[in-house]
């Protein structure tokens, strides 16, 4: 019986992620320029073609289209399946971790990963993150505080999520307003709300773990790139979809990261 129940959790998980992957496509693409979620329907941006529902179908109609408009054989960006996919390997993976924690714990699993693949690709795409991502992702973190205070939570202190809140909003502010003063942009303020938001979501310790994970990632990436292109080129580079991948990582193993970093020095 229970095994029962809990495969069809995982299946409801998988199908639901592939859908709300769908639309996040959507998401990423209208929220950044300003436009309605709901109308005009999903058109071609090539031809302007309205997208059949029978070409709508997450996955299957990339693979079976071949990533092309039906119409006039505009190539489909692979951001969009891509997004499909990852979604719903999030949800299935937040059914998986969190299930013994209840299905509160599984339900900000699925929306935590949701909003930060939006921030991840609006980022990466217009280097704008999108405030009603964050604000979703903050309504997760204040669900999984009062999840913790019931028992039904992934175990993380109160304190400790207050305190990740407290010290990320000054960390990344002091990032953002200090170099103003010399007239640079390091960091955007979306980047300062991105990361408070994150700090009540893990707790201090594990927000620890993702800007350090973040930050090594963005440089191994990063650094490079900056050499490879011409001196003097200062250029301006999203930092954002590095930060929400490490706090998508830390928020299924931040606490094990923990763990295991302390056991080194007991
Ligand atoms: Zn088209």
């Amino acid at each position: 019986m229970g095994q029962t129940v809990r495969i069809i959790v995982y299946l409801l998980a998988g199908v639901f992620g592939l859908c709300v992957g769908s639309f996040l496509n959507v998401v990423i693409y209208r929220l950044p320029r300003g436009m309605s979620l709901v109308s005009p329907p999903s058109h071609c941006p090539a031809c302007g073609a309205r997208i059949r529902p029978y070409d709508n179908i997450p996955l299957l109609s990339y693979l079976i289209l071949r990533g092309r408009c039906r119409r006039c054989g505009a190539r489909i960006s692979p951001r969009y399946p891509a997004v499909e996919l990852a979604n719903c390997l999030l949800w299935l993976g937040s059914a998986a971790w969190f299930y013994g924690c209840g299905m509160g714990m599984v339900a900000v699993g699925c929306v935590a990963s949701s909003a930060l693949i939006v921030v991840f690709c609006a980022d990466l795409e217009t280097m704008l993150i999108p405030d009603s991502a964050v604000i979703v992702l903050a309504l997760c973190a204040v669900a999984a505080l009062l999840l913790d205070v019931f028992g039904m939570g992934t175990g993380v202190a109160w304190q400790d999520r207050l305190i990740g809140m407290a010290a990320a909003f000054v960390f990344f502010a002091l990032l953002h307003f200090v170099p103003k003063l010399a007239r640079r942009e390091w960091l955007g303020f979306g980047d300062v709300k991105l990361m408070t938001a994150a700090g009540l979501l893990l707790g201090w310790q594990s927000l620890l773990a993702a800007v350090l994970f973040g930050s090594a990632a963005a440089a191994l990436v990063m650094l490079p790139l900056a050499f490879a292109k011409e001196r003097g080129a200062e250029r301006a580079f999203p930092f954002a979809p590095f930060l929400a991948a490490a706090v998508l990582v830390c928020l299924f193993f931040g606490q094990n990261a923990v763990a295991w970093y302390l056991g080194l020095f007991a």
